[in-house]
């Protein structure tokens, strides 16, 4: 799962429906476009982001991942010309950039979800302008005959993967992935042969664990991607409508990652080869990682600071009550059958 900030530009109609309640109806239109800087070789870029509106993901077709809802806005017949259409407007809008992200609900390299044609296109832009590109692909779409074709067009690529965890049981019975680390590694190791830079995303507390869990988890995950991957995007779970964890969230079920959490991952791994980038979805809100709201905002910035600097001295550290709390939660929860109940949020609900 790809993280997803700040929507710019295009607001992608339907984003916080619920699921088949409004569906979006400009197929012409890309579902959000948006610039951000991005370190590139040490240096910070202007990267555009586009997600287009695709048909959506073939892994939504069997349920999907708990966490991901993405598909839930994506629109039904979308055609390559309406693809193309979308990928034109995008790339006027953005204008001059180094470095080009497409996204979609699923998988670039799925012909079902983005045809041949739309994706040549988008490959002979970028060759034509000189653009770094990347995009997502779930690893079964990753071959060779598949690869060598698009590096014929285009060899200034990066390629992110979903990996989330690192752990087979997390990945089915937490995730409902679909796929294998098994399957990981060895989309890795083909991109890799083809000398393609690999990005790996890593998710940050999926349901059903204590958040000491979520944190060795991550941990391990980010040493296992560090191995093959040039950058590795740390994604803490924000609660999306029409979910699993939306719906374990509301039952008092679920709490998103805290803060705290986020930047004890960040510092257990420094030292790796990988870069480890983070910029939490909804950061600070009640649907995304947060700490006490007080503390929320200087965390969040350091954890920015950090990503563009790769400078772990960046990672604040402010002094707040709700660090006790959080330490009392790694300690205790796995004591707890059924977990903690997230008190903050109840009394944060009475007051408001
Ligand atoms: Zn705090």
């Amino acid at each position: 799962m790809k993280p997803r900030n700040a929507f710019s530009g295009i607001e992608m109609e339907g984003e916080h429906s619920r699921p088949g309640s409004r569906r979006m109806r400009r197929l012409d239109e890309p579902a959000s476009v948006w610039r951000e800087k991005e370190l590139v070789d040490g240096k910070g870029v202007e990267a555009g982001v586009v997600i287009l509106q695709t048909r959506g993901c073939s892994h939504y077709h069997n349920g999907g991942c708990s966490m991901c809802g993405y598909n839930f806005g994506s629109g039904g017949e979308v055609s390559a010309e309406n693809l193309l259409k979308q990928f034109r407007k995008a790339a006027d809008i953005l204008g001059e950039i180094g470095f080009l992200k497409v996204y979609t609900s699923g998988s670039f390299l799925d012909e079902c979800e983005v045809p041949r044609q739309v994706a040549t296109a988008i490959l002979e832009t970028c060759r034509d302008r000189g653009l770094r590109l990347l995009f997502e692909s779930r690893p079964e779409y990753v071959s060779h005959s598949k690869l060598d074709e698009i590096l014929s067009i285009h060899s200034n690529l990066e390629v992110a993967l979903g990996l989330e965890s690192a752990n087979d049981r997390i990945l089915q019975c937490s995730i409902n992935k679909g796929f294998t680390v098994h399957d990981y590694d060895n989309a890795s190791s083909l991109l890799r042969q083809k000398k393609v830079d690999i990005r790996t995303y890593v998710l940050l507390k999926p349901p059903f664990l204590t958040e000491a869990e979520a944190v060795r988890d991550a941990v391990a995950t980010i040493r296992h991607a560090s191995e093959v991957s040039a950058t590795i995007s740390l994604n803490p779970v924000n609660v999306q409508n029409g979910t699993l964890v939306e719906r374990l969230w509301k039952n008092w079920s679920y709490r998103p990652p805290w803060l705290w959490s986020v930047l004890e991952v960040l510092r257990t791994t420094k030292g790796l080869d990988a870069k480890v980038v983070c910029d939490p979805t909804g950061g600070g809100k009640e649907r995304g990682a947060h700490n006490c709201g007080r503390c929320d905002d200087v965390i969040l910035d350091s954890i920015r600071n950090f990503s563009l600097s790769q400078d772990h001295s960046k990672l604040g550290s402010p002094e707040c009550t709700c660090r006790d709390l959080w330490s009392a939660v790694m300690d205790l929860e796995g004591f707890v059958a059924g977990g903690t109940v997230d008190l903050q949020r109840f009394f944060r609900r009475q007051r408001a």
